[in-house]
């Protein structure tokens, strides 16, 4: 299981005081307050080697600092937004790690591809030079019902299978926050996106 700490609207002191206690992957989901964060670390703890995950809605004229400055990027749900952080990774950079963010819960609202177009959006990003794809995200809707946080978990999960069965290389399914985490890691999630829980109630 690997834990990511959600470290927004957090400052760079509470990320240094996580990664004193060895925790080692942030998520951020404004690009302007990760970058300002960035610097603040690069000054304050210039020791820390930390793993940057981009969990926050995309806009296409982001994609060149989400592709500069992360080292994953979880919430991409269109081919336009993939096709751009292929072309903009640096060839002096690993490929950058991408999640496909699923609405699962078919909020018309929320982010996120649809689930019946998730195989051939799939196949297309696997195919992109400087990308790899890990597996899938989700944020389902919110609900108190242990039940219908699992099965909401659990379609996410059929689709990952789903995929891999299909042949995709896939290792990731990042599902699960402060009050769901324990209905994901029940279906089967491999990474966790922990913010309140461990830093406290947000402002
Ligand atoms: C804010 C956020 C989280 C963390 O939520 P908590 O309920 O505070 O644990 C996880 N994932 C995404 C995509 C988020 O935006």
């Amino acid at each position: 299981m690997r834990l990511i700490a959600v470290s927004k609207t957090f400052g760079a002191a509470a990320v240094v005081a996580a990664a004193r206690c060895g925790q080692h992957d942030f998520g951020e989901n404004y690009v302007q307050e990760a970058l300002d964060k960035a610097a603040q670390l690069r000054a304050l703890a210039p020791e820390l080697e930390l793993t940057w995950h981009f969990i926050g809605p995309i806009q296409s004229n982001k994609t060149r600092a989400l592709a500069a400055h992360f080292d994953w990027v979880q919430s991409v749900d269109r081919l336009k937004i993939a096709q751009r952080l292929s072309e903009q990774r640096s060839e002096e950079r690993p490929p950058l790690n991408v999640l496909l963010q699923v609405n699962i819960s078919g909020e018309a609202s929320k982010s996120g591809a649809a689930p019946d177009e998730v195989p051939a959006l799939a196949a297309s990003i696997a195919a992109l030079p400087r990308l790899r794809l890990r597996g899938l995200m989700a944020i389902p809707a919110p609900t108190t019902d242990p039940r219908q946080q699992r099965a909401a978990f659990a379609r996410l999960r059929g689709l990952f299978d789903e995929l891999r069965a299909g042949g995709l290389r896939l290792d990731t399914l990042s599902m699960g926050m402060s009050d769901d985490l324990e209905a994901a890691i029940a279906e089967g999630s491999t990474m966790v996106r922990i913010g309140t829980a461990i830093f406290g109630a947000r402002r």
